[in-house]
């Protein structure tokens, strides 16, 4: 029988399209044409690149300290730390300092945190007496020095839009995208006021990732997050530090703004649903003031930290890992049309897992 979307004619065809040009999409359609695929076109509905959750995050590489109660995920930073920050040095702030601390009620005592470390072999020692000292003593435990980096991502998206051109890489901006259906070989897209048809599509949308037109098997849990940019007292300048194991907070160099976002356990999550409506960044009530003040509780030269504004942006965490902080990456190939894979990219890292799946698969003749 023949199929109503083989029936219109098409504007265009190519080998993979990719729908979604954050970090994630961009790094498929530059990975797909290192596989020999010739036609790759990248299309997002934003202006520029890497907008979204690429943009608007904590720009932490993570090196497993943040996963005590995941240690897979803990492990699987600790691979892809080096490798991060090797391949992207020019976009690796190369010399901060990074503190982790833990509070009293913490999930975690010092010394657990010690061994966890030292099961994944992540460096930490006790902090030096002078950065120990940034910490209410009452409220704090116990700070260690670790290794662990932040990204500017305005460099990372730089780097990529030349990547992307170099590679020949079609991309296709403002332009919205939505998956038609199955067709005879492929898939039929439709993007802006076009019909195309590609012979694989990957939909790298990440918190829209339930609405580009394919069914998920996996739940996906989304939260809008609020996170301060603030410019940091001078005694902070090149340090990140992450008080851990509960309702504590961040507070990490931003590079790509040239200042510190802060971020809160309590306070920067504002809603969070599985609801199977598109989600808009709606304007909010900050929160500023009460993650500013909690945190200088535990960190008290945060008092005199000036706010420069509020970066709200959509999180999508898999509902599975909803107690246990594992950030797992999520390929799934749709069973109604298996030549469309969705990938769920949930930290920055996990770039290196999704490039070993792609290059087992089968992407057939061009
Ligand atoms: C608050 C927060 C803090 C985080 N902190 C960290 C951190 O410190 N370290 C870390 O490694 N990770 C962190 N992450 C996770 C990290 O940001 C994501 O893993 C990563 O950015 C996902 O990249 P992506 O390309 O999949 O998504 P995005 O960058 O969001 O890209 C998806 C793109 O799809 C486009 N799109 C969606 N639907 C359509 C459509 N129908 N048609 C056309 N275009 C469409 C969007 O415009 C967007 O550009 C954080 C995330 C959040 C939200």
């Amino acid at each position: 029988m023949a199929r109503e979307e083989d029936a219109i004619p098409f504007d265009r065809s190519c080998d993979a399209l990719i729908i979604g040009a954050g970090f994630y999409g961009a790094e498929i359609a530059l990975e797909l044409r290192r596989l020999g695929l010739p036609d790759v076109l990248l299309v997002d509905r934003a202006p520029a690149i890497m907008r979204r959750a690429s943009y608007a995050n904590q720009a932490r590489v993570h090196n497993g300290y943040h996963y005590p109660r995941a240690l897979a995920t803990a492990e699987r930073s600790r691979a892809n730390f080096e490798a991060f920050v090797s391949e992207y040095a020019d976009a690796v702030l190369p010399d901060m300092t990074s503190l982790y601390a833990i509070a009293a009620g913490s999930r975690v005592s010092p010394a657990q945190f010690e061994t966890f470390c030292r099961i994944i072999g992540a460096p930490c020692q006790p902090a030096p007496r002078h950065f120990a000292t940034l910490f209410d003593p009452a409220l704090i435990e116990q700070a260690f020095l670790t290794r662990e980096l932040v990204f500017d991502a305005t460099r990372l998206a730089a780097r990529l839009e030349r990547a992307l051109a170099e590679a020949g890489v079609t991309l296709r901006l403002n332009t919205e995208v939505h998956i038609l259906g199955a067709a005879e070989t492929g898939v039929a897209i439709q993007a802006g006021p076009e019909r195309i048809h590609a012979r694989h599509v990957v939909n790298a949308t990440y918190a829209d990732i339930e609405f580009a037109g394919v069914p998920l098997a996996s739940r996906v849990r989304k939260e809008l997050a609020e996170m301060l940019l603030i410019a940091p007292p001078p005694e902070l300048r090149g340090i990140g530090i992450t008080v851990m194991d509960g309702p504590f907070f961040s507070a990490m160099p931003f590079p790509a703004a040239g200042l510190h976002s802060l971020s809160h356990v309590r306070y920067t999550p504002h809603a969070a649903n599985e609801t199977p409506e598109p989600e808009t960044l709606a304007p909010q009530r900050s929160n500023r003031d009460a993650m500013l003040r909690d945190s200088t509780r535990y960190l008290p030269c945060l008092s005199r930290a000036r706010v420069a504004g509020s970066m709200f942006e959509m999180k999508a965490t898999l509902m599975r890992n909803e107690h246990d902080d594992g950030r797992p990456i999520l390929i799934e190939r749709a069973a109604t049309m298996p030549r469309v894979l969705s990938v769920l990219g949930a930290k920055i890292d996990n770039i290196y897992e999704v490039r070993s799946y792609l290059r087992t698969q089968d992407w057939g003749a061009p």
